[in-house]
């Protein structure tokens, strides 16, 4: 087979307003933070000039707002002067130079804005900010419109192919859209039609303006899985009119962002909402644009033969691998670094205020300062441990065109990262360790497995990457040599085995993941997993929202931490609470504040911290479990590092080097930095 073939649709030609896209993907917008400050542009403009290299046809940009009172953050990204707008012609002619269009997305955050000068329809607060908006008088209603208008001529100046007007994620736009944020009675409210009002004199005023060789690409919610939203009907009657008045094409939005339910996350199946981008497609003769957990060409390709959509957004694929279109198209697509979905470098960055990168791809963000340029001495490098850490290092080094050898003491790759793997809802983690399987592979790196690396072996290297890892924290609680008391690796690798009642001893993400294990299995099906959420056809019930359906977890499981409070505050930003509820909803006790007292053949003896300020004396309580659980963090494997006999350079990188606050981020980004400086 040709190289590509096997995407014949993805890659082909597309035919948009006055452009014509060289494929069907689009990187979808991502608020990297370096839009934020004009002195980062250069490194924005490298991290565009990436992917356009890597193959992508259009870039949507992160959010510009179009007025300050749109801000995201104070002082977040404009496009609101021309001097904004004639920095940006630098990055412009980067991209186009590499063959790719660009758009530049026009955000108004409305109520999500995090700040106290936010406006929005009505002056309700969001749940998820802690600002009360200003309720909007009509003229602001109409300065904001021509702030939009103005903001996408400034963006033709600065050389943009179009805009993305961001109606979508529960931002001003989409306020306006729905009586739950919406409850004027003027001439922007009271009725659908009216409510629709505010889009479609965006779109018609800039459509006016800026003539017909422009794009405009409207972002349309369609489901906003929040009380009090939009119908499918009034939806589809937005498209319409907004077809009418001069958009060029649709890109799809799933969900808000104040919604309870998963919509990117790894658990939330691959295209799990493509039958609505479908739907969107027979109302309207313009192209669409199908997005949500879309991260492998192959998905892409069938989506796009099933006449789903007419392109695909990517967006934070295209962190993880700039040259995803490029190797796909050159039949190389098992080299693709493809996301897993875990938040944890992205989009829990931006909820932390930092810069956006990727997991599994450090280098996101950093093009010009992580340099992985040919090595100028290559030297032959013992690798220890293939975690993520050594796996990343092994790879990375002979990229480099350094001579490494992989060592790794059990019988398979992947270290820790391989259990996780073993998690319901965490399948996509599997993808990671194949990638680095084949990248060995074609980097022809040796790897040793079974093989327990001491000081003798490394004999005839010059230099030894120790990454040994981490193994799980035995804590000193009477009891636990008994055979009910497992490790969290035992259970997982399927050495031992829980009974119908578990306690687990420790509530960190390990703590978490482990209890899902113990609760259930995997979704089988998008059905399923819908049906556990309460998501439904927004045709049916408005805003896609329905009653969850009841769990039958497999067991009773109690998650207990010594910390007093609520349970899971370390977990990730975006995706922790989706734990959280997973828990609740399968009928968990959490309980913190707890002292382990000691196992016998009772179960698990723990006392409680007291509740009432009156009365501070603890209680205790034995929990009548058949298991117990051990999920109480982990110590560094630093055994090699610490030799006295290894006589050549030693780098420690990952948990070998520190196990608290470990994740893989770090551990691949240690990696990858060392072999850019080995
Ligand atoms: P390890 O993964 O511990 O790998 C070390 C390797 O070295 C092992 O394979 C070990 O056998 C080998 N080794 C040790 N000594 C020697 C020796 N002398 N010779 C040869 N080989 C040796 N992290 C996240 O970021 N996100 C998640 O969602 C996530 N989920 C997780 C879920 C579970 C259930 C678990 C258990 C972990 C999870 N983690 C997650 C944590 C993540 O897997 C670890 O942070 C990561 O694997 C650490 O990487 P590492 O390479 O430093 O060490
Ligand atoms: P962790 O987050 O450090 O949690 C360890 C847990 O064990 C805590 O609940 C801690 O709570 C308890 N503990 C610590 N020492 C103890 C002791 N001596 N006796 C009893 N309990 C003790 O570590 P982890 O859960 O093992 O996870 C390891 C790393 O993997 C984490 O850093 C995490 O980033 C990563 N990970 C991430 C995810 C994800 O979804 N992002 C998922 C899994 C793992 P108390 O001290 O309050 O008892
Ligand atoms: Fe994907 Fe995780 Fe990388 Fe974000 S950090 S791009 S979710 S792999």
């Amino acid at each position: 087979m040709e190289p590509g073939a096997a995407y014949p649709v993805l890659l082909s030609p597309l035919q948009v307003g006055h452009l014509r896209l060289r494929n069907r993907v689009v990187m979808g917008s991502m608020h990297t933070k370096l839009e934020d400050r004009r002195g980062d542009l250069p490194k924005l403009t490298a991290f565009y000039t990436e992917r356009a290299r890597g193959g992508v046809a259009m870039i949507v940009t992160g959010g510009f707002a179009p007025t300050w009172r749109g801000w995201l953050t104070p002082f977040s990204s404009t496009m609101a002067t021309t001097r904004m707008a004639d920095a940006h012609s630098a990055m412009t002619d980067a991209v186009h130079s590499e063959g790719s269009a660009i758009l530049l997305q026009l955000l108004h955050a409305g109520r999500y804005g995090y700040h106290p000068l936010s406006q929005a329809p009505s002056g309700k607060k969001s749940p998820i900010t802690p600002f009360r908006p200003s309720r909007m008088s009509e003229d602001a209603v109409r300065r904001t419109v021509e702030s939009f208008v103005r903001a996408a001529e400034l963006a033709k100046r600065a050389g943009y192919d179009g805009v993305e007007v961001m109606g979508s994620e529960g931002y001003l736009i989409n306020q306006f859209l729905a009586a739950r944020t919406n409850d004027r009675e003027d001439s922007w409210g009271g009725t659908p039609e009216k409510r629709r009002r505010f889009p479609t004199e965006i779109v018609r005023r800039m459509r006016e303006r800026l003539g017909e060789d422009f794009l405009i690409q409207y972002r349309i919610s369609l489901i906003d899985l929040v009380e009090d939203a939009q119908s499918w009907d009034e939806t589809a009657a937005l498209a319409r009119e907004l077809e009418k008045v001069g958009v060029s094409l649709f890109n799809t939005g799933i969900g808000w962002h104040e919604a309870r339910i998963p919509t990117i996350v790894t658990s939330v199946p691959r295209a799990a909402f493509v039958d609505l981008t479908a739907r969107l497609r027979r109302e309207v003769s313009l192209p669409v644009i199908a997005s949500n957990r879309i991260n492998r060409p192959e998905t892409a390709e069938e989506i796009l033969q099933r006449g789903d959509a007419d392109l695909v957004a990517m967006a934070r694929p295209l962190l993880a691998d700039a040259a995803f279109v490029a190797k796909a198209g050159s039949g190389r697509e098992r080299e693709i670094v493809t996301c897993i979905a875990c938040n944890q470098a992205c989009l829990d960055n931006t909820f932390a205020n930092k810069p956006v990168s990727c997991m599994l791809n450090p280098r996101a963000g950093r093009e010009t300062e992580l340099v992985l340029g040919p090595a100028r001495t290559i030297k032959r490098v013992a690798v220890v441990g293939a975690g993520p850490a050594g796996l990343a290092a092994a790879v990375e080094l002979a990229g480099r065109g350094h001579r490494p050898e992989l060592f790794e003491a059990s019988g398979s790759l992947g270290g820790q990262f391989r259990l996780a793997a073993r998690i319901p809802g965490k399948e996509e983690f599997r993808g990671t360790l194949q990638y680095y399987e084949h990248m060995l592979a074609l980097r022809e790196v040796p790897v040793h497995l079974n093989c327990r690396v001491t000081a003798t072996e490394l004999a005839g290297f010059d230099e030894v990457v120790v990454a040994t890892g981490v193994t799980p924290r035995v804590p000193e609680i009477p009891g636990l040599e008994r055979p009910e008391v497992v490790t969290y690796q035992e259970l997982l690798e399927g050495t031992a085995i829980a009974g119908a009642r578990v306690a687990v001893i420790g509530a960190g993400g390990i703590g978490f993941d482990v209890s899902e294990f113990l609760l259930h299995d995997s979704d089988e099906t998008l059905a399923h997993w819908r049906a556990r959420w309460g998501v439904a056809d927004p045709a049916v019930h408005r805003g896609g929202l329905t009653q969850k359906a009841p769990q039958e977890p497999r067991r009773t499981v109690y998650l207990l931490q010594r910390t007093p409070g609520a349970l899971g505050k370390g977990l990730g930003k975006t995706t922790g609470w989706v734990h959280r509820m997973t828990l609740r909803d399968s009928g968990v006790e959490m309980i913190g504040g707890v002292e382990y007292l000691g196992v016998d053949e009772d179960g698990l003896h723990i006392s409680l911290a007291s509740t009432d300020p009156q009365n501070p004396e603890r209680t205790e309580r034995t929990l009548a479990v058949d298991t117990v659980v051990l999920c109480a963090g982990q110590e560094s494997v630093r055994d090699l590092a610490e030799d006295s006999a290894v006589k050549i350079p030693v780098h420690t990188i990952g948990g070998a080097e520190r196990a608290g606050e470990l994740d893989a981020v770090r551990a691949i980004r240690q990696a990858t930095e060392l072999a850019a400086r080995i």
